[in-house]
């Protein structure tokens, strides 16, 4: 498995000859050897990710920051109330979608979590869509 490191020194990709210098990120792995700074290139030498890996490397500190939410206290109209509800059915559809694009992802991740909240900006998107064309 190979994984995501900083470049101990300057160095040159002998497959696709992108350049890089020391501690910029670059993917390596050992066996079977692969590196390049490119992450397509690193592939397409046979390099693979381990993405566990992966992502507690690059997201693990951010996530376990607190965050401090200041909820506005005021009483939401029945209206937007409305909107929040049909706001939880995108939410399921998106969850399911997720779900079954993407079967070996942990559904309790930060990473699962971004999909998921993609797939609901793309399903309003389309909701819009469809509603120019009535
Ligand atoms: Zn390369």
């Amino acid at each position: 498995m190979g994984t995501k490191i900083s470049a101990k020194f300057d160095g040159m990709c002998k497959t696709c000859g992108e350049e890089w210098s020391v501690n910029d990120e670059i993917y390596y792995q050992k066996t079977p050897k692969a590196i390049c700074s490119d992450y397509d290139c690193f592939k397409g030498q046979g390099g693979n990710l381990d993405s566990k890996r992966f992502n507690s490397s690059s997201g693990g500190s951010f996530r376990n920051e607190t965050i401090i939410t200041k909820v506005p206290d005021v009483n939401p109209s029945d209206s937007v109330k409305q909107i929040g509800d049909t706001w939880d059915e995108y939410m399921v559809v998106a969850h399911h979608r997720a779900k079954d694009l993407y079967p070996e992802q942990d559904v309790n991740t930060h990473v699962f979590g971004q999909i998921r909240s993609k797939i609901i900006d793309q399903l309003l998107f389309i909701t819009s869509i469809l509603k120019q064309k009535e």
